[in-house]
């Protein structure tokens, strides 16, 4: 995305670099959902527009522009190559896919990003985890395949695909202390990893203090509050109305939703720029951002366990509920009897006809 090349003299610029790989098991929804981003846009982190934050050299291969052949002019991979010898310092390593486990297969590889010049095979994924993580001033995850395994880690999968804490450990610090931060989503939602992005880049560059994250290791202030506290259709849930059709405003749990134990901002802070968030606008959550997911999610479309007892608790105390608001509502919808009210005009005004 730059041309800016190794590490600054005392005079030079700074630069932090982002290296990103998108070569783990996944579909690249995370790199096309943040494309979306608002708070910040993609163009401002990559252009460097960003206040307070020193050059940003990003090499993401949904936006760059370099390809050349290996130990070319223009060669993408070369980025890599530097980070691992330690010629651009420092870099954030992002980590998209789930990584598989290379040591059970028989044969050839499961995935790979680029070539190694010495050999002409393809560097498998874990292998460049081994080459980058150790010099990275931050590993980040981006989506659920790379956070926790996602999909391809369902149970029986081939691969023995993983998230990159299985993969590097859950204790895995970076060489500045920074453990891995996890930012799961199916796809993410955008801001949620431009935000934790450019957290860390103020890491990077001395103005901010630690990451705080949770035992998921997960952007604390970002995965606190669950589907359900955010959702727009929370009011229906506690006044006992549940859609039985997919067409309703009403609650979707009695259709699947596992909103209420998901720990997600989507409905809050809707998909793109505000707008949508699964529940929403009528699509049942279904855990994506959770470690358990998907196995522990599935099959998706039905009542969750437990939302029998708290959908019938919440049926019987919201028919009693609703039939007292709509008495306090017919009041509160009109004016107080001491004001001007009526047929019978008190104001002196006549009527011009
Ligand atoms: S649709 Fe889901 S998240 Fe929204 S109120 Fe119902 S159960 Fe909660
Ligand atoms: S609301 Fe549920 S399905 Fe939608 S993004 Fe969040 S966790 Fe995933």
């Amino acid at each position: 995305m730059t041309d800016t090349t190794t590490a600054p003299t005392a005079t030079e610029e700074p630069v932090i670099h982002v290296l990103w790989i998108n070569a783990g098991l996944s579909c690249d929804g995370d790199s096309v959902a943040l494309t979306a981003a608002t708070q910040p846009t993609i163009e401002e982190i990559a252009l460097s527009a960003l206040p307070g934050l020193p050059k940003i050299a990003v090499h993401w291969p949904l936006i760059d522009y370099e390809c050349g052949p290996v130990q070319g002019a223009d060669t993408f991979i070369e980025w890599f190559f530097k980070g691992e010898r330690g010629e651009i310092d420092p870099f954030v390593l992002v980590v998209e896919g789930s990584i598989p486990n290379e040591s059970i297969k028989k044969e050839g590889y499961w995935c790979g990003f680029g070539d190694d010049p010495a050999t002409g095979q393809p560097i498998t994924t874990s292998e460049w985890l081994d080459r980058l993580a150790p010099k990275a001033l931050a590993v980040v995850a981006i989506g659920t395949c790379a956070t926790y395994g996602g999909i391809h880690a369902m149970s029986g999968n081939p691969t023995g695909a993983m998230g990159v804490p299985d993969y590097l450990g859950w204790d895995w610090k970076s060489k500045a202390g920074i453990p891995i931060v996890n930012v799961p989503g199916c796809p993410i939602k955008p801001d949620n990893f431009a935000e934790t992005l450019v957290y860390l880049l103020h890491q990077a560059a001395g103005s901010a203090p630690m990451i705080p994250l949770d035992e998921q290791l997960r952007p604390a202030w970002l995965f606190g509050a669950t589907v359900h506290e955010g959702c727009d259709r929370a009011g229906y849930y506690e006044q006992g109305q549940f859609a039985d059709a997919y067409d309703s405003p009403q609650c979707l749990v009695r259709l699947g939703c596992w909103g209420p134990v998901v720990k997600c901002n989507v409905p809050k802070r809707g998909w793109m720029d505000g707008l949508g968030g699964c529940p929403n606008v009528g699509g049942i959550c279904i855990g994506c951002t959770m470690p358990g997911f998907p196995d522990k999610f599935m099959p998706f479309m039905d009542q969750p366990p437990g939302a029998t007892v708290s959908t019938n608790a919440s049926g019987i105390y919201g028919v009693l509920i609703r039939r007292l608001r709509s008495i306090t509502v017919d009041t509160l919808d009109k004016e107080p009897r001491w004001r001007h009210t009526g047929q019978k005009l008190t104001t002196g005004y006549r009527k011009p006809w």
